[in-house]
């Protein structure tokens, strides 16, 4: 029932509608679309707030697949997987959050057989797998694993249509192109509780307070901080500015993986699946050079090892092209018939971005900014933590977070391709069953705090009329050209101390920001401002927490501190930031414990090593 709450509070008067609801969903991507499922079936009252459609979510441009040790293709077992993904975290992921990943992950597959994700298939009919960067038999030894389960390169796609179509079966309630602005937070007795969430329907225009037992945050990631990237232009990292305007931290923010393969000047991605299925590299001299890099995986080493391989071949004048700066990446030997049937995608893609007929000439790509490794910290039941001085893992009540805006951590310093899609599903799942096990459907709710809608609010009046000089698109690209300039594949101090004056001088210019619609009906001027202000907050963290970070590990990489210092870097880098609209650039830097234990007895730690491939 809409409801006029007028001057209720100290901020301007807007209308707002009031819901609600035992668990509200923030984003409808693979994660998003897994918990609501999950909070659904458990017969609580749900809600999903989207800000496209569903099924726009950038889940549907996953290409090549999802990671299971199913043991179709080649022997597996959960016990490699884990060892890849640990060894491929270069030991900053938290091993009992990883042994859950893979030990649900060959159940998540099938679920989503089941559900209806039309899997490519083998003669005998059981599921296609396809050898995938860093995923190995016997425990790193080697030769690669055939562990990855694709529809054909269209797996993302495939998946985010079953989840949907599965979950209208369930009784949740969905909020499309409803854009969340802020969280509801209260001072607890032990620190801050999620009590809802504030919402804008695009649309019209009105204000909509969701009150909530819980909060699920499934945003996705922040890739647009950067001018190159793979992901859609709505990966600005919603959830994340709001966890920051919540006084909360973010964690790994340094961790940033650049895939090797993304379309020269497009950015549009080739699926590591191209490798996997016998795609190779070369330089200007027509040198196989990763055979130098990683003698034994060769192009199937793992992402941030074949991303520095290529940079270092460009940046000694090695890269192919007028200047010089990039990759070519040859298809042209595989039979074009199994190019048609399991990389039919890509095919076009080389044909629409990059001019070129794959089964005839190398396509021409660069490292190109592809996931964040680092995001919300949380445990392997999707509950936020936020580290106090007595306990590193203690849970923010009524808040959780999942897919690529959480950080469990399960890829840590460095994520292997196809364990994001297992992610999704696993910790989605695992964050329905926490809430099934935590909340009775129908509790009664506390009142809200008086000042519920303050903070979001605001925001929406401030960014509204801001009329400065300086235009959101404006501000966007200066703060996506100095993180590629100075927070990119290689990183020294000099360059990020650099970048860091000049991200703090554009963040400042955010109090002079200008926005031309102040009207409420689809003001895309208004929410781009309110998606920056969170890109803001995150490139701040990042940069800062990178140049906190003096070692090198993983996709953090540093000329001027190459190795790995497991002494006095062994751990989760955690970053707040309260400031928003360009008000402060301060990043409160602390650490967190890398949880160096297992689930159960049946797991082994893995103990650090060198990490070669
Ligand atoms: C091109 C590409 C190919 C990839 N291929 C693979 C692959 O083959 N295998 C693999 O494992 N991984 C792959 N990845 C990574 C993986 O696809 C992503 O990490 C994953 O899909 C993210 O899913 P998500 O559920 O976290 O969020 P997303 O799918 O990004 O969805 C985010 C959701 O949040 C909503 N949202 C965001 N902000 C707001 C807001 N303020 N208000 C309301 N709603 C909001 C959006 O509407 C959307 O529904 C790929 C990524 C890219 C970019």
């Amino acid at each position: 029932m809409p409801e006029d709450t007028k001057n209720e509070n100290t901020q301007p008067a807007y209308k707002i509608i009031d819901h609600t609801f035992d668990c509200v969903v923030v984003g409808a991507g693979g994660s998003g679309l897994r918990a609501t499922m999950g909070a659904a079936e458990a017969g609580l009252k749900t809600a999903c707030i989207t800000k496209v459609f569903p099924t726009r979510s950038h889940t549907v441009a996953a290409q090549g697949g999802i990671a299971a040790s199913l043991g179709n293709n080649s022997p597996d077992h959960w016990s490699w997987h884990m060892y890849d993904t640990v060894k491929g975290s270069d030991w900053l992921g938290d091993q009992d959050a990883i042994e859950y990943l893979v030990r649900e992950a060959p159940q998540a597959v099938y679920e989503l057989e089941h559900a209806g994700v039309p899997f490519s298939r083998n003669e005998d009919g059981t599921i296609y797998q396809r050898p995938f960067g860093g995923h190995m038999q016997n425990m790193g030894e080697g030769p690669p694993v055939q562990r990855t389960c694709a529809a054909a390169d269209r797996t993302g796609h495939a998946m985010l249509h079953a989840l949907y179509q599965q979950s209208l079966k369930y009784d949740a309630d969905f909020f499309i192109e409803y854009f969340a602005v802020d969280l509801i937070m209260e001072d607890g007795p032990d620190g801050p509780e999620c009590r809802g969430v504030i919402a804008i329907c695009m649309e019209d225009g009105s204000i909509h307070r969701f009150r909530s037992h819980s909060v699920v945050l499934a945003t996705g990631g922040s890739g647009r901080t950067y001018y190159s990237c793979t992901s859609a232009h709505t990966c600005t990292g919603d959830g994340g500015g709001m966890a920051l305007r919540a006084g909360l931290a973010l964690q790994d923010m340094e961790f940033v993986q650049f895939h090797p393969t993304g379309i020269y000047g497009a950015g549009v991605l080739i699926t590591e699946g191209a490798r996997g299925e016998g795609g190779y590299l070369t330089n200007s001299e027509g040198e196989r050079f990763m055979e130098r890099y990683a003698p034994s995986a060769k192009d199937l080493a793992s992402r941030d090892v074949v991303s520095r391989s290529m940079a270092s071949e460009i940046k000694e004048g090695r890269g192919v092209g007028k200047d010089a700066d990039h990759i070519f990446l040859h298809l042209d030997h595989i039979d074009p018939n199994v190019l048609a049937e399991r990389l039919p995608g890509i095919t076009e893609s080389g044909k629409i971005f990059a001019g070129v007929d794959l089964t005839r000439e190398p396509l021409p790509v660069t490292p190109t900014v592809h996931y964040n490794m680092g995001g919300i910290p949380c445990n392997y039941h999707g509950e936020v933590v936020m580290p106090t001085k007595d306990d590193p893992d203690h849970v923010v009540p009524g808040l959780f977070a999942v897919g690529e805006a959480a950080c469990v951590s399960v890829h840590g310093a460095n994520r292997l391709g196809s364990n994001s899609l297992i992610d999704l599903v696993v910790f989605g799942r695992a964050t329905g069953l926490r809430l099934k096990d935590t909340l009775k459907p129908g509790t009664a709710h506390k009142p809200l705090p008086k000042d519920s809608t303050d903070l979001a609010l605001a925001r929406i009046d401030h960014f509204r009329n801001a009329k400065g000089g300086s235009p959101t698109a404006e501000l966007r690209l200066d703060m996506q050209k100095a993180m590629q300039k100075h927070c990119a594949v290689f990183r020294t101090d000099e360059l990020m101390s650099e970048g860091v004056t000049v991200l703090e001088g554009i963040n400042k210019k955010m109090q002079d920001v200008k926005v031309s619609d102040s009207s409420m009906i689809w003001n895309t001027d208004l929410i781009e401002t309110l998606e920056l202000d969170n890109l803001m907050g995150q490139a701040m963290v990042t940069i800062k927490s990178a140049l906190n970070r003096t070692e090198s590990r993983g996709a953090h990489a540093r000329d001027d501190c190459p190795d790995r210092d497991d002494t006095n870097w062994m751990h989760h880098s955690v970053g707040t930031f309260e400031g928003w609209g360009g008000k402060s650039s301060e990043v409160g830097l602390s650490t967190r414990p890398v949880h160096d234990f297992t689930l159960t007895d049946e797991a082994e730690y893995i103990k650090p090593k060198k990490r070669v491939y």
